[in-house]
C-alpha cells in the first residue's frame, strides 16, 4: 500500500523528487517519473491521498442529490480510450449506481448503448476521477516495485527556494523539503469574479457552493448563469438533480448567445483531417484558411465532436509553429480557434435545447458587468453587443464566466509569478514556460490548463483538456 502521512522522514535531497498537485497533470508527472531504486517521490496535494482527482473529477459528497450529476464534456474515449473500457467493462456496476437518479442519465445513455457504444458516453467526471485513483495506484505500485518510494503528503505547498544543487519546497504546514527537482501541476486559474458575485442571492462559483444554492433552486426561484461554457451545464444538471423539470427556471448569459455544439459521437469514430498549408505570415490569414477546413468539414457532414478531435489530434502531431511562425501572430490563433471549436456534453446540450423550446430555460445574449443582490432576489446587469445596458431581476445568480483578468492562482503558482520564474503569456491570457515545460533551470517543471506557451510555441488548442496534458507531460519527459 502506498504510504499516506502528513509529516515525514527527511529523506536525502538529492534523491528526493517532489511533485505539487493532486490532478490529472500530477499523476501523469508521477507515471513519467524516471527515476532509479533508491529514489523518493514526494507529492504534495490539497488531497494527495486521492491522487489523480484533483478538482474536477473530485470525490462527492454522499447522499447529495447532485452527487454524480457532473458530466465529463467529452465521449469518454476522446478522453481516454483505457478510460472507455474501464467504463465498459463495469457498465452494470454504473448502471447500477446510476438507476434511479435525476436527471436521467441511464436514459440519455441509451442510444449508445444499444448501438454497442459505451465508449460515447458522456460518464459523471466522479468516475473519471475513481478510474484515475486507480491509476495513480498502479503507477505507485509499479514505481515502488523498481525500488522507488512514494509518499503522499496532503498540504498545499507556497513557495519554492532555488539553491544551487536544488529546491526546497516550503508548505502551508511548515514542512521544508530538500529536492534534486519539482514538478508543479497545482490547476488552473479562479473563475473571474464579477462585482456582487457573492451577496445574498448570488455565488461566485458553483463548486462547492452547492448546498447553499440548492437552497434556492429548491424554493423555486430563478436561477442565472453568467457564462455559457461548461460550469454553467453543471448547473442545470443541479438545478435538474433538486427540482422537475416542470419546476425549472433557468437562464443563462454568454456574449454570443449560443449554446455550444454537443459532442455527439457516431460510430465508426471519425476524425476530420485538417489540411493546412506552411508559411503564412499573419494569424488572419491562417485563421481564414481554418475556418475553410471547417466549413469544408461541415459541408461533408462531419460533427462537432468530429471537428474538434480532428484538429485537436493535429495539431499535436502539427505545432503551430509551422504553419506560422511569427510567435505575435500565432497568440492571436488559440482564442479563435476555441471559439470555433466550442463543444461540450452532449445530455446536457440536448436537454438544453429541448429546454428551451419549452421555454422553462433561455440565453440572454450580453456581458454581464455587476449583480446586486435585494431583498428578495438579485437584479443583473447586461451590457449588449451595442454597448447599452439593462437591467434584469432573478432570483438566484451564480458566476460561471470562466477565467479571466482577474483571476488569481493557486499560492504556489502565485509564488512562482512573483519571483519571475514563471510568466504571464504576451498574449490575451495564459502563462508562459520553457522547452519542456522547465522554468529557466532543469530542477523546475511547471504545466497546468493555463499554460499557453512552451518555449517557442504558442499552444494551438487550450490545454484545458486531460488528454492534452497528459500528452504534453510525456512531451516534457522526452526533451529532458
Ligand atoms: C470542474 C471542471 C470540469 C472539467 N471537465 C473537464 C472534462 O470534462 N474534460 C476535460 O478534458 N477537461 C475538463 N476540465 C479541465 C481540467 O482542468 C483538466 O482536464 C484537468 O483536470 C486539469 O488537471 P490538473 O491536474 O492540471 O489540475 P486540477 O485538476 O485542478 O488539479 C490540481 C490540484 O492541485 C491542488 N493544488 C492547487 N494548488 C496547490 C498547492 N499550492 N499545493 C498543493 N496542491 C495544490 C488542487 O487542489 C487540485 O486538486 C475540467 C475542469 C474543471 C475545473
Amino acid at each position: 500500500m502506498p504510504k499516506i502521512e502528513k509529516k515525514h522522514e527527511r529523506p536525502e535531497s538529492s534523491r528526493t523528487h517532489v511533485i505539487v498537485g493532486d490532478g490529472i497533470t500530477a499523476l501523469a508527472f508521477l507515471q513519467e517519473f524516471q527515476g532509479d531504486a533508491g529514489d523518493h517521490v514526494i507529492v504534495i496535494g490539497t488531497r494527495a491521498s486521492q491522487l489523480g482527482r484533483g478538482d474536477a473529477y473530485a470525490r462527492g459528497q454522499e447522499d447529495t442529490p447532485w452527487r454524480f450529476a457532473y458530466l465529463l464534456n467529452s465521449p469518454a474515449d476522446d478522453i481516454d480510450p483505457r478510460f472507455a473500457a474501464w467504463l465498459a467493462d463495469r457498465w452494470s456496476q454504473v448502471a447500477e449506481t446510476m438507476a434511479g437518479r435525476a436527471p436521467d442519465w441511464l436514459s440519455a445513455a441509451e442510444p449508445l448503448v444499444a448501438a454497442g457504444d459505451i465508449y460515447g458516453v458522456n460518464a459523471p467526471r466522479e468516475f473519471y476521477g475513481d478510474f484515475m485513483e486507480e491509476q495513480a495506484t498502479a503507477a505507485i505500485t509499479a514505481l515502488e516495485a523498481r525500488g522507488i518510494t512514494i509518499t503522499r503528503v496532503d498540504d498545499t505547498v507556497l513557495s519554492l527556494e532555488l539553491h544551487q544543487d536544488g529546491v526546497t519546497v516550503c508548505t502551508a504546514s511548515g514542512d521544508r523539503i530538500s529536492a534534486r527537482g519539482v514538478d508543479v501541476a497545482t490547476g488552473g486559474p479562479s473563475t473571474m469574479r464579477i462585482e456582487g458575485d457573492n451577496g445574498a442571492f448570488s455565488a461566485p462559483s458553483v463548486f462547492g457552493h452547492e448546498h447553499r444554492i440548492a437552497e434556492h433552486i429548491k424554493s423555486g426561484a430563478e436561477i442565472f448563469c453568467i457564462g455559457g461554457n461548461a460550469a454553467m451545464l453543471d448547473v442545470l444538471r443541479l438545478c435538474q438533480s433538486l427540482v422537475p423539470e416542470s419546476a425549472l427556471r433557468f437562464k443563462a448569459c454568454a456574449p454570443d448567445g449560443e449554446v455550444p455544439a454537443p459532442l455527439i459521437p457516431r460510430l465508426p469514430r471519425k476524425l476530420t483531417q485538417p489540411r493546412l498549408t506552411q508559411g503564412h505570415r499573419t494569424a488572419a490569414s491562417l485563421l481564414a484558411e481554418i475556418q475553410g477546413e471547417i466549413d469544408r468539414a461541415q459541408a461533408n457532414g462531419d460533427e462537432m465532436r468530429e471537428i474538434r478531435a480532428g484538429f485537436r489530434a493535429f495539431f499535436l502531431e502539427n505545432p503551430l509553429s509551422l504553419f506560422l511562425s511569427d510567435v505575435e501572430q500565432a497568440r492571436k490563433v488559440p482564442g479563435q480557434l476555441r471559439f470555433w471549436l466550442r463543444g461540450g456534453t452532449r445530455d446536457t446540450i440536448l436537454d438544453m435545447h429541448r429546454l428551451i423550446k419549452e421555454n422553462r430555460v433561455q440565453i440572454v445574449k450580453g456581458l454581464v458587468l455587476e449583480v446586486i443582490s435585494h431583498d428578495t432576489g438579485a437584479e443583473v446587469v447586461v451590457k449588449d453587443d451595442g454597448g447599452s445596458t439593462r437591467r434584469l431581476s432573478t432570483g438566484f445568480v451564480i458566476n460561471c464566466a470562466g477565467a479571466g483578468p482577474n483571476s488569481t492562482y493557486d499560492p504556489m503558482t502565485t509564488d512562482l509569478l512573483t519571483k519571475g520564474l514563471l510568466e504571464h503569456s504576451a498574449g490575451p491570457s495564459g502563462l508562459k514556460v520553457g522547452q519542456g515545460c522547465q522554468l529557466g533551470t532543469t530542477a523546475v517543471r511547471y504545466l497546468s490548463p493555463a499554460v499557453s506557451e512552451i518555449g517557442d510555441e504558442v499552444v494551438a488548442m487550450p490545454l484545458y483538456d486531460a488528454h492534452m496534458l497528459r500528452s504534453y507531460v510525456a512531451r516534457a519527459r522526452q526533451s529532458v
